[in-house]
């Protein structure tokens, strides 16, 4: 689960990580309250959207960057009303951009360097590591590709954690000294205590800066939470941002349905996370493409499918449906009355190829040949795939 800017930099400012002052706002009003609320000074107005390149980004009207630098309140509350409700199209969103919803006002500072700090979860090691690089900012990725021996990584033990030495041997290698140690191991060891109590699998502070006052601060701030352990943080449950995430994975959600939108045009209906994989792949290898993933899960009842079909055709990309169960836990029988009541309930207008195995399949496969619903039943997977890829490909 991913947040906003400005509600990671209130938590990073919790763990002591030093961020400038700032507000956020959702309409006209409270951004005019927010800009109150910070002197007549440089202020820098940001869009809150989940995907980072704002500052490079462009809205779909033409107006540049997702992050404006101005010199006064006046320009603030311009750069405002461009923002606010306009599409930003940035390297993270894709080309159809994110409407911009919120947006954030802060106070400027006179940025002396900027230095990329973050923390992941490396699998491959079962490690937490440290990622630092005196190239922070907004090439930081072409860093990454160019000169890799500008980014150090420090693994952390999760057994001993963050010992005082990681600090230090981070903060020299981007060339601190002096007052500039303490400040950086400050911030290091906040960071790290936010990554380790909130399970975190991602905080990036990008770019950290050196003011010209020699003050070390968080510009920007990106967290990802682990969705497995969000039950246990309710204070970050609530920090969800529905108008990020796509309506029929929220929809889905509600019914206790694993969704995940995908771009092909094959829908596809399945029971447990592995054979829902295994049949996206003999879609594509047939030639076609899914265009979800959706695991009704063992106990699936009617309701579950009906909202389950309904979620599939509000994807206008959708050509064809595969559903493909094995009755294990599920009866086959429950599973076509669940078809075919939801056939009933939502216009199926393309083509259908249901392929049932398992406990009680003969009861099922009579239920659908019974029902009139309009559909292809099949005896195997490939034959399944094959044949819907085949209906998809006639429909063109
Ligand atoms: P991103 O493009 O989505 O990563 O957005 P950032 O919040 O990182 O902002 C992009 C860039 O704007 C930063 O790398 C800075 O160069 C610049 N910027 C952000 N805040 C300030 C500020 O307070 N003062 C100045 N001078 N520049 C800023
Ligand atoms: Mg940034």
């Amino acid at each position: 689960m991913n947040i906003h800017e400005y509600q990671a930099k209130r938590l990073l400012q919790e763990y002591g990580v030093p961020v400038p002052r700032g507000y956020a706002a959702t309409n006209s009003r409270e951004v005019e309250t927010a800009i109150s609320h910070l002197g007549d000074d440089m202020i820098v107005v940001k869009a809150q959207i989940h995907a980072g390149g704002r500052g490079k980004g462009t809205f779909t009207d033409g107006y540049k960057g997702g992050v404006k630098v101005v010199k006064n309140r006046e320009e603030a509350q311009e750069a405002a009303n461009h923002m606010l409700d306009n599409t930003l199209v940035t390297a993270q969103t894709g080309p159809e951009g994110r409407k911009v919803q919120t947006l954030y006002f802060t106070e400027a500072c006179d940025i002396d360097h900027e230095y990329y700090l973050a923390i992941v979860l490396d699998r491959e090691t079962a490690q937490s590591v440290v990622i630092a690089s005196t190239e922070g900012g907004m090439d930081i990725e072409a860093v990454a590709e160019k000169t890799p021996e500008k980014i150090i990584r420090v693994p952390i033990s999760p057994t001993m954690g963050l010992r005082h030495y990681h600090c230090r041997r981070v903060a020299f290698a981007l060339g601190f000294a002096g007052e500039q140690v303490k400040q950086f191991a400050r911030i290091l060891t906040g960071l790290y205590k936010m990554f380790w109590e909130k399970n975190a699998m991602l905080v990036e502070i990008n770019p950290l800066v050196t003011t010209k006052q020699g003050q070390l601060i968080a510009l920007d701030a990106k967290v990802s939470f682990d969705s497995n352990a969000i039950f246990q943080h309710p204070e970050i449950q609530q920090l969800r941002d529905l108008n990020e995430e796509d309506p029929k994975e929220i929809e889905a959600s509600k019914h206790n349905l694993a969704y995940i939108a995908l771009d092909g045009n094959i829908a596809c209906m399945v029971n447990g996370a592995g054979l829902a994989m295994a049949t996206m792949d003999i879609i594509q290898s047939f030639g076609g493409s899914p265009a979800n993933f959706l695991d009704v899960g063992g106990g699936a009842n009617e309701d579950q499918v009906t909202a389950a079909f309904k979620i599939i055709l509000s994807d206008p990309n959708v050509k064809g449906i595969l559903v493909n169960i094995f009755g294990g836990i599920m009866k086959c029988d429950v599973i076509a009355n669940g078809i075919v009541a939801a056939a009933k309930n939502v216009e199926i207008k393309v083509p259908l190829v249901v392929r049932l195995e398992g406990t009680n399949v003969e009861a099922g496969k009579k239920i659908l040949r019974e029902s009139g619903v309009a559909l292809t039943p099949a005896d195997s997977l490939v034959q399944a795939a094959e044949i819907i890829v085949e209906q998809v490909k006639n429909a063109d």
